[in-house]
């Protein structure tokens, strides 16, 4: 959900950032930390709502010197770390928000979407055309209902969850280049499949069973006119089918489902793994700097190392156990971030509850009170601004 960026942690929906830690929708940015709608910034620490700006703490002008002495300040502890964390919330909390986040998208209507038009009820895309419900894609054409459309191009899908290189599929899971087929699951380079799971290099086959041209078409229309007479035709899979448990999907992301609701529309939940009694060989990791062998000498990082990567640690919110592993920790040593204290999983949930809704709603400019299309449903207390509005208040 971050794109082309590099050297970045704990960020979400960011476009082309680099050395960016705890950013959300900030876009061409630079070591920033905890800040919130940002374009071309550099060197800034919780603000909100900026363009262009350079040594900014808090949405204040500041020096190299200060900015520098500050994240020193926050990087020194891990409590003062999960206050500033806090303070974004406050900043992001407090921040105007535009209608959607677009850039060159013609007449589309959904969420962060980049070249793109005439996309409607759309999310998460990068050059998408004539598309509807699409969910996830980057090079798409002409189709509706999908998840994860793309990389490389796909035209003519729909119903469809995850497609690469693929054209005129339908109703179908995990296939790549592909062409003309139907309910298939985890299918490639075929053409003319009716029911398949696992073909390669098939063309004419029905049930993984191959026929002569004539005879799939003749028994494949049989087969559409049974499903018609069962109301299976024109459906996917059922949730019953799905070999996943709904909470370890990318589903519970983006339509989170309470146990109970999940199995009652027949999918499979996973309970996970909580231990009371996980060997803790310490409470949380100690401080970044404990591993740093240019901080603390070779020996004391080595044994801390050792000490930290042979650790089971338990999750306080969710009592999982978890472990740091040896390219984690670098990335922490060498970019001074405090290593995390909460399951993956975790982590990921959080980031995911700061993310809209995949749904549109009308609702006024909370300036100028025109109509707006959003992700924010209109009883959401956050000050939505339409474009117009909106780029007023940022120049
Ligand atoms: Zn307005």
């Amino acid at each position: 959900m971050s794109n082309f960026c590099e050297n970045i942690y704990d960020c979400l929906d960011t476009i082309r950032c680099t050395f960016c830690v705890s950013c959300q929708e900030c876009r061409d940015c630079q070591e920033c930390y905890f800040s919130y709608q940002l374009k071309n910034c550099q060197n800034c620490i919780a603000c909100s709502n900026l363009v262009g700006k350079q040594y900014y703490i808090y949405n204040k002008p500041s020096t190299e010197e200060e900015f520098r002495k500050t994240l020193a300040l926050l990087q020194s502890s891990n409590d003062l770390w999960q206050k500033a964390k806090n303070v974004f919330e406050k900043i992001r909390s407090e921040s105007v928000r535009p209608e959607g986040q677009f850039i060159n998208a013609e007449n589309c209507l959904g969420d962060h979407l980049q070249n793109s038009r005439d996309c409607v009820d759309c999310f998460d895309g990068l050059n998408g055309e004539n598309l509807r419900h699409v969910l996830s894609f980057m090079d798409a054409k002409n189709s509706a209902w999908a998840y994860a459309l793309g990389w490389p191009y796909c035209e003519l899908c729909s119903h469809t969850c995850v497609a690469r290189d693929s054209m005129n599929t339908h109703f179908s899971f995990y296939v790549h280049s592909c062409k003309e087929s139907w309910y298939c699951d985890s299918c490639g380079n075929s053409s003319d499949l009716f029911g398949c799971i696992g073909v390669n290099h098939g063309q004419y086959a029905i049930l993984n069973k191959a026929y002569s041209k004539q005879e799939y078409e003749v028994l494949t229309a049989r087969v559409i006119d049974h499903m018609k007479s069962t109301g299976e035709w024109g459906e996917f899979f059922p949730l019953s089918h799905c070999p996943y448990p709904y909470n370890d999907t990318a589903a519970m992301d983006f339509y989170p489902l309470s146990e109970s609701e999940a199995v009652s529309r027949g999918a499979r939940w996973a309970s996970p793994i909580k231990s009371k009694n996980t060997p803790n060989t310490s409470d949380a990791p100690l401080h970044i700097s404990e591993y740093d062998e240019k901080k603390v000498g070779k020996e004391r990082a080595q044994k801390n190392i050792d000490t930290l990567l042979a650790a089971v640690f338990r999750c306080p919110v969710t009592c999982e156990p978890f472990q740091i592993i040896r390219q984690e920790l670098a990335f922490h040593i060498e970019n001074s971030i405090p290593l995390p204290t909460i399951h993956p999983r975790q982590r990921h949930r959080e980031l995911m509850k700061l993310r809209n809704p995949r749904e549109s709603f009308e609702r006024n400019c909370d300036e100028c009170h025109k109509k707006i299309a959003t992700s924010y449903a209109p009883e959401r207390p956050e000050k939505v601004l339409c474009e117009a509005c909106y780029m007023k208040h940022i120049y």
